[in-house]
C-alpha cells in the first residue's frame, strides 16, 4: 500500500475525460494532473477559432481549476522523465525547477509531436 498519488501525466483529451470517472472511482485517493500549459484546448473548436466564432477562452479550460473541481490537484510543470522501476517522474517547472515525483500509477497523455519539415508553414503554426 502507498500514499503516493496517481499522476495523470498531461491534460490530453483522453486525461481530462477520465479524471470525473477516476475520482467518482476512487474518492479517498491523491490524484495529480501534471501539464505544461496551464489551460487545455478543445480541438474540436480550434477551427472555429481561427473562423472567429469563439474567443479562446471559450474553448479552452483552466487546468487548475478543472482540477480543483475534482477534487485533484494540478501541477504546472513538464514531463522530461519516467523511471517506472523506482515509480518516479521527473518534471522540469516553468520557473527551471527540477522535481523527482513518487506515483502509485501514472497515465501518460501528452499527445503526439510531429515534425514535417518539407510541410514549409508548419514552423509557424498558430496556437491559441
Ligand atoms: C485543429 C484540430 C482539430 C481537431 N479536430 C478533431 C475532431 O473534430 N475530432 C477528433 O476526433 N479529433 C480532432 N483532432 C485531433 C484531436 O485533437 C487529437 O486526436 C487529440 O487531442 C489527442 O488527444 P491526446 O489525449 O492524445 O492529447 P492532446 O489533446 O494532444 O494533449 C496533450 C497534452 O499534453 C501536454 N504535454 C505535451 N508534452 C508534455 C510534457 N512533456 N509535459 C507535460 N505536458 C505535456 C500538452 O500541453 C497537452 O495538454 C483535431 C486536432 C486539431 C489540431
Amino acid at each position: 500500500m502507498t500514499d503516493a498519488p496517481i499522476l495523470l501525466l498531461g491534460a490530453g483529451h483522453a486525461n481530462l475525460l477520465a479524471l470525473p470517472p477516476l475520482r467518482a472511482a476512487l474518492p479517498g485517493v491523491a490524484i495529480l494532473l501534471i501539464d505544461m500549459a496551464d489551460r487545455a484546448t478543445y480541438s474540436g473548436m480550434f477551427p472555429g477559432l481561427v473562423a472567429g466564432h469563439y474567443r479562446a477562452d471559450q474553448i479552452s479550460v483552466g487546468l487548475a481549476d478543472f482540477a480543483a473541481r475534482h477534487n485533484a490537484e494540478f501541477l504546472r510543470a513538464g514531463v522530461t522523465g519516467i523511471d517506472p522501476d523506482a515509480r518516479q517522474v521527473t518534471v522540469a517547472r516553468p520557473c527551471g525547477a527540477v522535481r523527482r515525483l513518487d506515483y502509485a500509477q501514472a497515465a501518460l497523455d501528452l499527445g503526439s509531436h510531429g515534425a514535417m519539415p518539407e510541410i514549409e508553414a508548419f514552423a509557424i503554426m498558430p496556437t491559441p
